[in-house]
C-alpha cells in the first residue's frame, strides 16, 4: 500500500512503474449522529474500509473527503452539507487527477447515503471519458448487520447512530464515543417516508434512529470484517476487468 498523503511524487512514480494502478478514496460526511457519536462517524467508517482495501489490494490510499451531501440531516447542529454538484465535482477532479498520475483504477468507498446519487453520476461521467470508477456502498453490511443486531432497526435498512453504526465507531475510534449519552429513539415516520425528501430533524429530535445501547466494539469488528471481505472481492474483479 502507498499512502499518498505521506508519499512523495517519486514514490508514486515508482509505485505506478511497478504496476500499481489502483487508487482508493474514502468519501464520508460531517453529520449529526446523535449525542454519543462524532460528526465524522461516516468518514471514520469509510476511511477504515478504504485503508483495509488499499492494504489488501496493494492500492494507493488517497486522503479522505471528510464532508458529504447530508441534506437530510442538515437541520441538526454540526451537520455541514455539500451540494450534490460539489460531491460530483470533487469526485470528477480527484479521479481525473489520480488517472493522470497513472492510478487509473479508482475505488470510491462511500460512507454516506446522500453521496450515492452524485457519486454514481460522477462515475458515469468518468466512464464516458474512458475512466474506470467503482463506487462501493459498504457491500455486505446489510446481511452482517442482521447477523449481529440485538435491537430493532428504526426503519428497514436504516443504520443511523444506532447499534450498527455505534459498534463500528467503537471498533475504530472508541475515544470518540460517549456511551453514557447513548439513548434510543424510535421516531414515528410519516407514512410516505422514502417517497419524498424528508429532513430528519422534523421527525427525530436526537439524530439517533434506533437503539445504540447494545453496541460493542466486538460487533463492530465483525461488521468491518464482513464489509472488507466483500469490498476486496469486488475490487479484485474491478481491477481485473
Ligand atoms: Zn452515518
Amino acid at each position: 500500500m502507498l499512502e499518498l498523503a505521506g508519499a512523495s511524487s517519486a514514490d508514486v512514480r515508482e509505485h505506478v512503474a511497478a504496476g500499481g494502478r489502483l487508487a482508493v478514496l474514502a468519501v464520508g460526511a460531517l453529520e449529526a449522529h446523535g449525542p454519543h457519536l462524532p460528526l465524522s462517524t461516516d468518514t471514520i467508517v469509510a476511511e477504515r474500509i478504504a485503508r483495509a482495501v488499499a492494504e489488501r489490494c496493494d492500492g494507493a490510499l488517497l486522503p479522505a473527503i471528510a464532508y458529504g451531501e447530508t441534506w437530510a440531516t442538515s437541520g441538526y447542529p454540526g451537520t455541514i452539507s455539500l451540494s450534490p454538484e460539489t460531491v460530483r465535482a470533487l469526485a470528477l477532479d480527484i479521479v481525473r487527477g489520480a488517472a493522470a498520475s497513472g492510478l487509473d483504477r479508482v475505488v470510491i468507498v462511500n460512507g454516506d447515503f446522500g453521496n450515492r446519487l452524485p457519486l454514481a453520476a460522477a462515475a458515469r461521467d468518468l466512464a464516458a471519458e474512458g475512466l474506470r470508477v467503482l463506487v462501493l456502498d459498504h457491500p455486505g453490511l446489510a446481511d452482517a448487520a442482521d447477523a449481529v443486531r440485538e435491537s430493532a432497526p428504526a426503519a428497514p435498512g436504516m443504520n443511523h447512530a444506532e447499534e450498527i453504526e455505534t459498534s463500528m465507531v467503537l471498533a475504530s475510534a472508541p475515544e470518540l464515543v460517549r456511551m453514557e449519552r447513548a439513548e434510543p429513539e424510535y421516531p414515528a415516520f410519516p407514512v410516505d417516508f422514502g417517497l419524498r425528501p424528508v429532513r430528519l430533524h422534523e421527525i427525530g429530535a436526537s439524530a439517533v434512529f434506533g437503539d445504540p445501547r447494545p453496541a460493542t466494539a466486538e460487533k463492530g469488528e465483525r461488521l468491518f470484517a464482513a464489509v472488507i471481505d466483500a469490498a476486496v472481492a469486488q475490487v479484485e474483479r474491478f481491477v481485473a476487468g
